[in-house]
């Protein structure tokens, strides 16, 4: 899973009841320590009711409960059923939870005559329970809801639960009703196994409760502007009323939604900018998204502009070229001044410029355009949007022996495409604005020793966290225990002849921009984010654990699956696998990047191992065999 950001736990520690405690004789040997019970998750806090966890849990169904004993001889139960100790003292629980609003449980635990015990309560995430009989809506699940601008002839999906067997439709002014089709009337498409496995699994027949409509067109009031702050709820008689029939019983209820349709006569420009606050701490770039809060898909430098197509709440939808369009989020783009032209030109003459340690392709541009790079195998493709394409010049600058050919496509009419194709794999690249000429930076690779793969290479190591990080059952805190790895792993680094950066060397709290620009500055060969893994609320942690790497670039998923492999040799638990994941850490283009969770924070026997000096040094000698590794194996690919 995506590492979960755990802030500082408050723990419960409670000493015996020592009452039942036999008579100690005299002269006995030293007594043994009294046994303590602790609650790490969720964490607590008191009040006049009792103990209590602090935020509602995220799982309505299940949730783990773990923490640790101060002997590991002590039996502990939660909720009556027994949960194993480790040789640390930890324990790891997990257990339905009741349907009802707020879940009860007791942590007891036990040991010749001592007991002590944790009770504590949970608030569980709000659910709507349908009556038994007539019209109902669930008003929780009206989706979309809030403000939304869009292309003319673009419509909004709604979907709702309400009443089986009901007749569900939308009135939207005085006289347009849209209607709704239940899932179940449709062909029943089972949902398919999730990337992670989760409890319970996925529904394998459509909810008979389960409605959807298509309406194209405004609905409600006017939302403004669409790039003016989101219009909060206001008391407008004109929303869109839904009405739900069963027979003789009719519900009705406001369906919260305003959508206005953009006019295409007058488009609203928009203008890239991550620091409006001048804060100079972020990396002056903007991601954009193939759907609203989806995953990262371009980076737009601050100053790129695109006209704006919709906007769906805090997202905003940024037209790129006639067909390809972005989410961006709606804080971070600016409006030009109305009847501002959308960007757009031709490209013009491609010059190459090679340097001792890159060679730089300079594109002349009208302006700042979207643009995106790919990269594939020993290929970098560029594309720019809004613009076509002139390159009727292309300077190579020489005859580098990196860059073998470099020609140009014309997949649209408003787009362009440059492509490098290289001698060998991609390690890394950049881009920069220079005026209104775009650099792209295409980095030499290093010239790798194959039998001593690491000689001479700068390694960046990055212990994750603080702010955030996992705790595990013993209190035992995530960024204390990955620091401590890296340190290690600098160590056996630097023996087989590395130079290692690290990232993070104390326990200050250190943003993620600020290391990715650390490893870019020191020109890092190599970046390896170290973490040690937790699970997200309702997700059972004794069928998700185990050793994972995450890449995010092309280039950087042999380096994963290079170093899960001896990852997972090292440390001897299970392998969940190489994966794709969309981290910061992983994330950089100017060299491959892994983010590595090699053990699970939440299970006892893995945060032994993390407490452990041998298990750190195993944990590194992963790292170090597996870099070694892809190393080996790209001075092979030469
Ligand atoms: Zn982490």
């Amino acid at each position: 899973m995506r590492p979960i950001c755990r802030c500082a736990v408050v723990s419960v520690v409670l000493p015996a009841v020592a009452a039942c405690a036999p008579a100690r004789p005299a002269m006995a040997p030293a007594p043994a320590p009294p046994l303590t019970l602790t609650v790490v998750y969720p964490p607590l806090t008191a009040d006049s009711g009792g103990w209590r966890a602090i935020a509602p849990l995220g799982s309505a169904d299940s949730t783990f409960v773990f923490g640790s004993v101060s002997r590991p001889d002590a039996v502990v139960r939660v909720n009556g059923v027994p949960a194993a100790v480790a040789a640390t003292g930890g324990w790891l629980a997990w257990l339905g939870l009741p349907a009802d609003t707020v879940a009860v449980v007791a942590v007891v635990a036990s040991r010749e005559g001592e007991r002590t015990e944790v009770r504590f309560s949970a608030a569980l995430p709000q659910r709507y329970r349908p009556p038994g009989v007539g019209a109902w809506i669930d008003t929780t699940s009206l989706e979309p809801t809030g403000s939304a601008w869009l292309r003319p002839g673009e419509g909004v999906r709604l979907r709702v639960r309400a009443a089986p067997e009901a007749r569900v439709q939308l009135r939207v002014g005085d006289s347009t009703v849209v209607p709704f089709v239940r899932d179940a009337a449709l062909p029943a498409l089972p949902w398919g196994e999730r990337a992670f496995g989760t409890v319970p699994p996925a529904p394998r027949a459509p909810a008979p409760d389960r409605f959807s409509a298509w309406w194209v067109g405004p609905l409600g009031s006017d939302p403004g502007a669409v790039l003016a702050p989101a219009p909060g709820d206001t008391s407008d008689a004109s929303w869109p009323v839904l009405e739900v029939t069963l027979g003789d019983d009719t519900a009705r209820t406001r369906w919260p939604l305003r959508a206005a349709v953009l006019p295409p006569e007058a488009p609203t420009v928009a203008i890239v900018n991550d620091d409006t606050a001048g804060t100079g701490t972020t990396d002056r770039q903007l991601a954009g998204r193939p759907a609203p809060h989806a995953t990262y898909h371009w980076f737009f430098p601050n100053g790129t502009r695109a006209v704006v197509s919709g906007r769906r709440n805090d997202q905003v939808r940024l037209q790129l070229s006639q067909r390809a369009a972005a989410w961006v989020d709606a804080r971070d783009v600016q409006p030009l001044p109305p009847g501002t032209p959308p960007p757009g030109g031709a490209t013009q003459a491609l010059r190459l410029v090679p340097g001792p340690a890159s060679v730089v392709l300079r594109i002349p541009l009208p302006g700042m355009v979207p643009f995106r790079v790919d990269e594939d195998a020993a290929r970098v493709r560029l594309t720019l949007y809004g613009v076509a394409a002139n390159a009727d010049w292309i300077q190579y600058g020489g005859t580098d022996p990196l860059v073998t050919l470099i020609r140009f496509a014309v997949p649209a009419e408003d787009e362009t495409e440059i492509v490098v194709e290289l001698a060998e794999p991609v390690w890394g690249y950049r881009t920069w604005w220079s005026g209104h000429d775009l650099l792209l930076e295409i980095r030499r690779p290093p010239a790798i020793d194959r039998r001593h793969p690491l000689r001479g290479r700068v390694i960046a190591l990055d212990p994750g966290h603080p702010p955030g990080g996992a705790t595990g059952p013993t209190g035992l805190y995530e960024g204390d225990a990955v620091l401590a790895v890296a340190r290690e792993a600098e160590r056996l680094f630097a023996a087989a002849g590395a130079r290692v950066v690290l990232l993070r060397t104390d326990g200050a709290p250190l943003g993620l921009v600020e290391r990715v620009t650390a490893a870019e500055a020191a020109d890092a060969d190599v970046l390896l984010s170290i973490h040690a893994n937790a699970l997200p609320d309702g997700v059972n942690p004794f069928v998700n654990h185990g050793t994972s790497v995450y890449y995010f670039h092309p280039r950087s998923a042999s380096l994963a699956r290079h170093v899960n492999r001896a990852l997972v040799g090292a440390l001897g638990v299970r392998d969940l696998g190489m994966g794709r994941g969309d981290l910061a850490l992983a994330r950089p283009t100017w060299m491959p990047a892994v983010l590595t969770e090699g053990l699970f924070m939440m299970i006892p026997e893995q945060e032994a191992l993390l407490r452990d000096p041998d298990g750190r040094r195993r944990y590194a000698r992963g790292l170090v065999e597996g870099t070694a590794a892809f190393l080996a194996e790209r001075a092979d690919a030469r």
